[in-house]
């Protein structure tokens, strides 16, 4: 599309080269207790850790995580929750809530309702908010998200999970306040990708893949890789993932770089299980192959082959799950979530994304961390 930027950048075809170089099938045990043997893992003892292989070893796997979760970020765990500002988008991405296709009830929130939920979230000692929309330019303008950045920067850290931005509005949006950027591929399998994403501006993939390079060329502090675990093949998504990361990691030393592991979760209209297969083209199922396991065997090799890098342990999780991995792999976590607009103070003005698992508010998962004799940091950096 003509507005998109392209920027001069070797990762996307690196980035495949060498996830696509493995056979997960081909690993062995050996090859396992050879990559937990290994200061620095390499992209073979990733997707080694990653193979049907590594399951039987988990505990040894988690050992081995858990020790460099500690040694990398101590006890502490950061909060953060989202606050949805806009549910209006154009594409049509079969697995999700807001769907163009979803007759739902759309909305955005005006500059009342923005500082009204602000400070509700705030109340509650968070520091740390990350503001979404879906992906319509035109009821979600980059005006209206640059306004909503500059209320939040007087509460929070203020993180984007928005549309791919070019590096000019990126620029802008990081002027107002904004300091990290969130973007998932949802599936690196370009054939998966086009059949996934059937309508919208979500189709380019590679502008999709671009955006967190062009968010740190536009000074923003950190970015957030992921896939949406079930949609392709999670093994070779994961895998894609990390490189991804640590191809960012090497070009752009200096920022922060992490992950979110999500995996594909019901919504109110669910179209992924409807009995006409309307938007079910391939037969994507919850969280195909994605068990809690996988989901924990993806978690710890990322720890392992990026031991410096956050990982954010979605609401989409049960409790129990997410108490699990604390201290053991993730890092961050979301607590007094709402996935509607608003919510808050005011009633929802626009449906939810996908169901939450996990609903706990901001005291209640303090007090699982404190439980788990880990410590909940609020805000993890400052500003000089
Ligand atoms: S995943 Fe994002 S882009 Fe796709 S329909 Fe949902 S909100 Fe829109």
């Amino acid at each position: 599309m003509a507005y998109m930027e392209q920027i001069d950048s070797p990762l996307l075809p690196e980035t495949l080269a060498v996830a696509g170089a493995f056979d997960f099938a081909a690993f062995t045990a050996a090859d396992v207790y050879g990559a937990l043997g290994r200061e620095q893992l390499r992209p073979v003892d990733l997707a080694a850790l990653l193979s049907p292989a590594a399951l039987p070893l988990l505990e040894y796997v988690a050992e081995r995580a858990q020790a460099a979760t500690v040694k990398h970020f101590g006890a502490a765990v950061t909060l953060f929750t989202p606050l949805y500002i806009a549910n209006y988008c154009e594409n049509e991405c079969v697995y999700c809530g807001f769907n163009c296709r979803n007759k739902i009830r759309r909305g955005r929130l005006n500059e009342t309702e923005l500082a009204d939920e602000m400070e509700n979230i705030a109340s509650t000692g968070l520091k740390e908010i990350l503001l979404l929309t879906g992906e319509a330019r035109r009821q979600a303008d980059l005006d209206y998200i640059g306004r909503a950045v500059a209320m939040a920067r007087n509460y929070f850290t203020v993180g984007l999970e928005i549309y791919p931005l070019n590096t000019d509005e990126y620029a802008y949006l990081h002027k107002m306040g904004a300091d990290f950027v969130s973007v998932f591929q949802e599936t690196y399998d370009p054939e998966i990708y086009a059949t996934a994403h059937r309508r919208g501006p979500k189709r380019v993939y590679a502008y999709r893949f671009h955006a967190q390079e062009r968010a740190l060329r536009a000074g923003m502090r950190g970015v957030a890789v992921g896939a949406l675990l079930g949609l392709g093949d999670h093994r070779r998504d994961a895998l894609t993932a990390a490189v991804h990361a640590a191809l960012l990691q090497k070009h752009y030393p200096g920022a922060e770089i992490s992950f979110s592991v999500p995996r594909l979760r019901p919504y109110a209209r669910d179209t992924l299980t409807d009995k006409a297969g309307l938007n079910d083209p391939r037969g994507f199922r919850l969280g195909a192959g994605v068990g809690e396991r996988e989901l924990l065997q993806v978690m710890l090799a990322f720890r392992l082959f990026m031991p410096f890098a956050g990982i954010t342990v979605s609401s989409r999780e049960r409790a129990g799950f997410r108490d699990h991995v604390l201290g053991l792999c993730a890092t961050k976590v979301s607590a007094g979530v709402k996935v509607g607009v608003g919510g808050r103070t005011l009633a929802e003005k626009g449906d939810g994304q996908f169901e939450i698992a996990d609903s706990r508010g901001v005291g209640a998962m303090r007090a699982a961390i404190r439980t788990r004799g880990l410590q909940p940091v609020f805000k993890d950096h400052v500003y000089v």
